[in-house]
């Protein structure tokens, strides 16, 4: 027996056989050509290129109203990889220059990329290197022919090095259907991590050195708690171990299912209000059997991404009505405005090149940078706000004359419309992303130039910690669970309680467990977050006493690391969750 532990990506209990897959690096032979071969060759490796876009947008279409637009990114970035004139025009040139094979050249041209990019410290250009492997392999394949999928897999527990989401959907799409995974690659926001909980694969990552391992006829991968576990080859003990938690974690997930239908109420009596975190797109029905209190943000940007250039503003204008109509006209949608920048790339805007780009032009710093683009977002929004609930946020702030500014161009975007005989909303709320600290430092004075609050603690966390949310899992700072978060939280509170404006939670802790006991403990009764979320959040917090939150509160102020924090809110949700058995 041995035990593998790692970070649960998605959550579940399963005995299974265990498959390891140790992949062997595509061997491709190096061929010298004729230089009449040259645009044979070259055409070879565009038609193969060409098809594996293909396959991809075939990948895409069908997973259509499965998935999230923002999951679906994942291969909307392989697609502008395989079209990048760059790429391609190197591929080219390799094939003329060095009168090599296809394949080999492939390899070639990919690998500079894949070394260019691992040697950049931001892990979103190592997520790029790992997408350049990806669609590279990919072509590969079709080049050499070697497209097959291991049916074998089926119904077994993957375990590897390292998968890349195009591997993992084309399983899916053959049929085959994994029912779990275990990888040592640690990239916990990573394209694959986001896939895996799209597909529903209970999934463990970071594990240390797992093709070393002796896996045996049987394991049993544990992902319910944050930290998940794999036993290999349990003895009947744990298997008897495993059958009951299996039977708690169904009994669970039904409880959580039930809980759904009723309302978000503390036991004793105080009402918390859930919304949700939304794209461009979602699901209608799944939307009416959340009921939720409203959109507590709508990431904007998704819509800017999925589209071919800039949408314009009847575009918008025209797609936030049907959001607002759709969730309920009197239900409060909290449209963010575009926050791209760092991470959040538009294929159709070249954005300055920068050495440090979590620091730079990204949120507000962008759109006040690019007035056109800003004002057709602000004026669709005034617009679309006139009979509905609509309030504009801000991401990334870090000072108050951003907000003055902004401010400015609001005015200016009214005095366009009335010109041009457009109905708007004059006095529409504008509020506020907390996702820096100056904005804690300073919330008091915050409060008085904003409507709202919402606090973004994947961000904050970022910035408090001076550590990039996208570092891998390791021995990482980054932790939204961090003591110094939940303080910054409560000052912001406490700064909107003072000044009478509303403060809500959007980053991802306000859709976790004991997220969600914190936040309440400080005060917080807005949370906003994914759809998947809710029915969990709802059922916990039907557990909750608001009156015994109080200590809980104390002693995460004497907490001096997120260990201790999460220790402090486990032993409380052990205690509610006892209480109802
Ligand atoms: C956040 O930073 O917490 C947040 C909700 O914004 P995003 O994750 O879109 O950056
Ligand atoms: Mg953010």
């Amino acid at each position: 027996m041995g035990i593998v532990e790692g970070k649960s990506i998605f959550s579940g209990i399963v005995l299974g056989t265990p498959f390891v897959e140790r992949k062997k690096n595509l061997s491709v032979e190096v061929c010298t050509i004729e230089i009449e071969r040259i645009p044979d060759e070259i055409e070879r490796v565009l038609n193969a290129i060409n098809s594996s876009k293909e396959d991809i947008k075939g990948l895409k279409d069908s997973l259509k109203n499965k998935v999230s637009e923002s999951e679906l990114q994942i291969l909307t970035v392989h697609i502008m990889l395989l079209e990048d004139p760059q790429y391609l025009s190197d591929i080219k040139k390799c094939i003329k220059d060095k009168k090599i094979n296809a394949e080999a050249v492939v390899q070639e041209v990919s690998n500079r990329y894949i070394e260019m990019f691992e040697r950049i410290e931001d892990p979103i250009y190592k997520q790029r290197a790992l997408d350049i492997k990806d669609i590279s392999e990919r072509v590969i394949k079709k080049l050499l022919d070697k497209e097959s999928v291991n049916l074998e897999l089926n119904d077994k527990i993957l375990i590897t090095e390292e998968l890349f989401p195009s591997e993992l959907l084309k399983l899916h799409y053959a049929g085959v259907r994994l029912k779990g995974i275990i990888m040592e690659y640690a990239g916990e926001t990573s394209h694959i991590a986001i896939l895996a909980k799209t597909l529903e694969i209970p999934t463990l990552m970071g594990g240390d050195n797992l093709l070393k391992l002796e896996w045996g006829e049987q394991i049993i991968l544990d992902t319910t708690s944050v930290y998940g576990k794999a036993v290999i080859n349990p003895t009947q003990i744990d298997i008897e171990e495993y059958k009951r938690k299996e039977r708690s974690y169904f009994l669970k997930l039904k409880e959580i299912e039930e809980a759904n239908l009723k309302e978000a109420i503390t036991l004793d009596g105080e009402s918390v209000n859930l919304f949700l975190n939304l794209g461009s797109r979602y699901d209608k029905e799944q939307l009416e059997r959340k009921s939720p209190a409203g959109i507590g943000l709508l990431r904007t940007e998704l819509i800017y991404m999925e589209a071919e250039d800039f949408p314009k503003e009847e575009f918008q204008k025209e797609l936030y009505e049907r959001i607002a109509m759709e969730v309920g006209k009197d239900k409060p949608i909290l449209i963010r405005t575009l926050d791209i920048g760092a991470d959040k790339k538009l294929p159709y805007c070249d954005m300055k090149i920068e050495e440090n780009p979590s620091l730079g032009c990204r949120g507000i710093r962008f759109t006040l940078e690019n007035l056109d683009i800003f004002k057709t977002q602000l004026k669709a929004i005034l617009r679309a706000s006139c009979d509905n609930n609509i309030k504009i946020m801000y991401p990334m702030v870090t000072t108050i004359d951003e907000i003055l500014e902004a401010r400015e161009i609001i005015e200016l975007c009214k005095r366009e419309l009335k010109n041009e005989n457009k109905e708007f909303k004059n006095d529409i709320e504008i509020g506020m992303m907390v996702e820096v600290p100056s904005n804690v430092v300073l919330a008091e004075v915050f409060a008085d130039y904003v409507d709202f609050f919402s606090v973004g603690t994947n961000d904050l966390t970022q910035y408090m910690l001076a550590t990039d949310r996208y570092s891998s899992i390791g021995k990482k700072i980054y932790d939204c669970y961090d003591p110094s978060v939940f303080r910054a939280i409560y000052k912001v509170v406490k700064a909107g309680r003072k000044k009478g404006k509303k403060v809500s939670v959007c980053g991802e802790i306000a859709g976790e467990e004991l997220g969600v006991i914190a936040l309440l403990a400080l005060g917080v009764r807005d949370l906003s977050m994914s759809p998947v979320y809710i029915p969990r959040v709802k059922n916990l917090i039907r557990k909750i006493k608001i009156n015994e939150l109080e200590q809980v509160k104390r002693d995460m102020f004497k907490a001096i690391n997120p260990k201790e924090i999460k220790d402090i809110l486990n032993s409380y949700l052990e205690r509610i969750e006892g209480r109802n058995r």
